[in-house]
């Protein structure tokens, strides 16, 4: 059972002439860290989290231990033993940093969002109507700002199908077939870190993309915003 040192609490009253109060301390050890933050005079940790799942809502409690460290020499040791740590870790590579050729996971696990100026950019790369284009390939969902129109359609009504603009017939050999009118959402992905990488794919396999994406005739461009 946990038991409070009331002997230290009254000398601290008797010390400071501050009264203490024995409930308001927390002697519950601390358990399950999920979260340390450290700046330049503090260490913050959070442990003990805990939910409780209503039907409409979650109630989340956690506890949280705050420390002016920066006088406490043990703990200005230790936390320059993790800055030493991490120099030593400064230019370690990240296990991918290019993208195989024909590779295109990303292009089956993501939804890429399109802009008014990402239809744009297709429309004038397929030689389409911007209407056409929202018609035809994207599934419109607006962001509450209006930023985002909706994101670019699969093959099928999964999301986690392949890009309607994907070419190619298996990893290896796939290919972005409006490469150049990609939405931005696709031209800001990066291989660097990348844990969706296809390893199977040799690094030194050579690979050149096949004929672009061809809308349906009866999409062609009809009319210009
Ligand atoms: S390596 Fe990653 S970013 Fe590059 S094509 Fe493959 S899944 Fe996409
Ligand atoms: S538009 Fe091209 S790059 Fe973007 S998800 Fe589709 S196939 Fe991949």
């Amino acid at each position: 059972m946990e038991t409070i040192d009331l002997t230290r609490l009254r000398a601290y009253t008797k010390e400071t002439g501050q009264p203490t109060h024995p409930e308001m301390l927390d002697t519950r050890p601390m358990e399950h860290v999920t979260k340390i933050e450290i700046d330049e005079e503090h260490i913050t940790v959070e442990f003990d989290e805990r939910t409780t799942r209503y039907y409409n809502a979650n109630e989340i409690v956690k506890r949280e231990w705050v420390y002016k460290y920066n006088d406490d020499a043990a703990f200005v040791r230790a936390i320059a033993g993790v800055i030493d740590l991490a120099r030593k870790h400064l230019k370690d590579m990240p296990e991918n940093i290019a993208c195989p050729p024909g590779c295109a996971e990303c292009c089956s696990g993501y939804e890429p969002f399109v802009t008014k100026a990402d239809v744009e950019r297709l429309a004038e790369h397929l030689d389409m109507s911007f209407a056409d284009v929202m018609r035809e390939y994207i599934i419109e969902r607006r962001s509450a700002d209006g930023y985002h129109l909706g994101w670019v359609r699969k093959v099928t009504e999964d999301v986690a199908d392949r890009c309607v603009f994907l070419k190619g017939t298996k990893s290896g050999r796939f290919y972005c077939g409006v490469y150049e009118g990609r939405p931005g959402d696709c031209r800001e992905f990066s291989p660097i870190g990348c844990e969706d990488v296809d390893d199977m794919i040799s690094r030194r396999s050579k690979f050149e993309p096949g004929t672009p994406f061809q809308p349906k005739k009866r999409t062609a461009r009809r009319s210009r915003r």
